[in-house]
């Protein structure tokens, strides 16, 4: 895969999609992300949530003030892969952002009907941790999608729940609290996240 460029101004307007972009949004089915649909649109509308919207506004406010490029891991899933990505997010002199993510690591595993876009789903929803993609369960806890999804029976097409984003208090405490990676190499020690709120992932 290439990699997934795209461009924000100051508004925080999409003004630039290109690299693996396009081939992303149509291998994950996902036509309404064609460059031609998203340019010109703000970037935080394609975020669910007014949790995921506020966070996001406090990391790019981080990245102009200290005018430091970021780089940050996250899961962005299909329903037959596991895929781990990174995200490298660079200010520019004129106070654009430039987005740039790397497929890290993918690997195939039986199909997840959950992450499905085309099922039914009931009236339910489940929450999934939009960087790591945890799913919050009934007790609070937050458990890694395969194991939460089998843990919750949530294995075959049949009577699905719907998929909410947000995001679990250990990638907010690692975006917010703590020293966030250095676009330079190394560990990482912070997460990031792409626009997905309609991709399956
Ligand atoms: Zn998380």
């Amino acid at each position: 895969m290439r990699p997934i460029e795209y461009v924000i101004d100051t508004d925080d307007r999409i003004v630039a999609a290109a690299g693996g972009w396009s081939e992303f949004a149509a291998e994950n089915d996902a036509p309404e992300l064609s460059p031609a649909r998203v340019l010109g649109t703000p970037l935080l509308d394609w975020f669910a949530g007014d949790d995921l919207r506020q966070l996001w506004r406090e990391l790019l406010a981080v990245c102009r003030r200290t005018n430091t490029a970021r780089t940050f891991p996250y899961r962005c899933d299909a329903p037959d892969f596991r895929r781990a990505l990174r995200m490298t997010l660079t200010p520019r002199p004129d106070g654009s952002l430039h987005f740039r993510s790397v497929l890290d690591h993918q690997q195939q595993r039986p199909r997840l009907e959950l992450l499905r876009r085309d099922i039914p789903r009931r009236e339910q929803f489940v929450l999934l941790c939009s960087w790591c993609k945890c799913m919050k369960m009934p007790s609070g806890a937050w458990a890694d999608l395969e194991i939460a999804v089998t843990r919750e029976g949530l294995l075959n097409g049949a009577d699905m729940p719907q998929l909410s984003h947000g995001i679990c208090p250990s990638c907010r405490d690692l975006l917010l609290g703590g020293p966030l990676q250095p676009a330079s190499g190394g560990p990482w020690t912070g997460t990031a996240s792409v626009p997905r709120r309609d991709l399956a992932c």
